[in-house]
């Protein structure tokens, strides 16, 4: 008698522990979106110095939802308020990556001094340096998209993600660019992501891009993938390469149009 209690007992707090661990599993993650679980997305990121520019655009960005990853390079000289414009990206959602401490091209670095000097003098600094103003960076973009597979390896015992970049040759589709895209399931075994220029779009300089790029958007929408941009400025002259706000806003609404959320890199797997 005694024993079937207990064995009913058991029967019950087992079927109750598996009600929780059910729950937890189906409990919403609307206040944790880094938890959900991702389908696809676009990956826009800007790189060098151009914080003031960025931080302008922090209201445009609100208005499409979206979030974006910055690659700042000598971060050592950066005065007290562009820190502080740094940390307003990031308290609006953004993510703060490395860029180098002197924007040196690894490939020419490493080959001439050797990957531990390059680490010394071109990694470790910035990463010391971010990390003591509170902007530990998860991610790095490598200057020039000059990279390899050794330092690729090299690197992400530093970070979790990197990424490269690849240009179109004329002709060529941006979809057609195969690295751009990652399917979801290879985001976090895939190190280095490889992105394509998107300064410029809709200039005279390149007339067809805003039609490429939100043709590539439909493309990894469609094929559960990520597709990776890289910027610098956000202005409508300058200084430097650069993406017109207007651009930059059309891009944003075709996202949003299609339901392509845009993922930072902190948010990836
Ligand atoms: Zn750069």
């Amino acid at each position: 008698m005694k024993s079937t209690f207990y064995f009913l007992l058991l029967i019950s707090l087992t079927s109750s522990f598996t009600l929780s661990a059910e729950k937890r599993e189906t409990k919403p993650t609307a206040t944790s979106p880094k938890t959900v679980k991702i389908q696809s997305g676009v990956v826009f990121t800007f790189d060098d110095r151009f914080i003031d520019q960025w931080v302008k655009q922090i209201p445009l960005f609100k208005q499409y939802d979206a979030k974006v990853t910055f690659f700042v390079d000598h971060f050592h000289t950066l005065k007290p308020t562009q820190i502080e414009g740094l940390r307003k990206l990031k308290a609006a959602g953004h993510a703060i990556g490395c860029h180098g401490a002197k924007h040196r091209k690894a490939v020419d670095y490493v080959n001439k001094m050797g990957m531990e000097n390059y680490l010394k003098a071109e990694i470790n600094p910035a990463v010391k340096q971010m990390t003591i103003a509170d902007l530990k960076p998860t991610a790095f973009a490598y200057p020039s998209s000059s990279r390899n597979v050794e330092i690729d390896q090299a690197l992400l015992k530093t970070f979790r993600h990197l990424r490269g970049g690849t240009g179109m040759s004329p002709g060529q589709r941006m979809r057609d660019l195969k690295t751009i895209f990652v399917p979801v399931d290879q985001i976090s075994k895939t190190g280095a992501l490889i992105g394509t220029g998107i300064d410029y779009a809709g200039t005279e300089k390149r007339p067809d891009y805003l039609v490429q790029i939100k043709d590539a958007m439909d493309h990894a929408k469609k094929r559960g993938e990520i597709v990776i941009f890289y910027a610098h400025n956000i202005s409508d002259n300058g200084p430097g390469h650069h993406l017109r706000p207007q651009a930059l806003e059309d891009i944003l609404a075709h996202a949003q149009h299609i339901g392509l959320p845009t993922l930072t890199y902190d948010d990836l797997p």
